[in-house]
């Protein structure tokens, strides 16, 4: 079976191709469809949507997009929908976790929780929808520590190896992430088709 992947994110494409070893993974690109979408959603499931939404012009086939971001706890839920440009539009991911340690100044270590969350939307070939949600729990740290990841991966420490997201390797990130578990929902469920 046939799934195209409605993103420009080689690195998302590779991990999504991995847990799908047993479909035929196609990118966006693949199927013609040259798109870039604003995120303009209210909700994580709404930009996975719209992303989806985006591609059907270009194939009949099942498309999958995913949304995500990150959620500290002190903060009500920020960066969330907004983590990809906390720090203003055209901004860098370093620039975006100087603003989150600084709102975190003062506030220790136990009460710095927070998760990364991802949306995995199904649209299939007559359009109906499923959604698929997966959820990582840490900390965040004062500092940032390691080399490796994207995004916040430096500031979120993970208690399963008690170290951040960039001081292990991908292999290691895959094996709890959140997009991995929103990606073995799918995976179930597309199993079970
Ligand atoms: P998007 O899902 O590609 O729109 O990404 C949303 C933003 O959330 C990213 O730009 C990062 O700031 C943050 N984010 C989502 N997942 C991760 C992750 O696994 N590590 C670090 N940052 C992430």
């Amino acid at each position: 079976m046939d799934i195209v992947v409605a993103t420009n994110n080689n690195g998302k494409l590779a991990e999504i191709r991995k847990i799908l070893s047993n479909y035929n993974v196609l990118s966006q690109r693949e199927v013609g469809a040259d798109v870039d979408v604003d995120e303009t959603g209210t909700t994580y499931e709404e930009n996975a949507l719209l992303k989806a939404r985006a591609v059907r012009k270009y194939t009949d086939k099942i498309i999958i997009a995913d949304d995500s971001g990150l959620e500290v706890d002190a903060l009500n839920g920020e960066p969330g929908l907004y983590s990809a440009r906390y720090a203003g539009e055209n901004t860098t991911p370093d620039q975006g976790m100087e603003k989150l340690l600084s709102k975190l100044d003062g506030i220790e270590f136990l009460d710095r929780s927070a998760h990364f969350v991802c949306c995995i939307t199904a649209l299939m070939p007559d359009n109906t929808t499923h959604t698929f949600e997966g959820r990582c729990d840490g900390f965040i740290t004062e500092q940032k520590r390691g080399e490796g990841g994207f995004g916040f991966d430096p500031l979120f420490w993970t208690p399963e190896y008690k170290k951040t997201f960039s001081e292990i390797t991908n292999e290691e990130k895959n094996k709890i992430s959140h997009r991995f578990r929103a990606l073995n929902s799918l995976k179930e469920f597309l199993d079970n088709m």
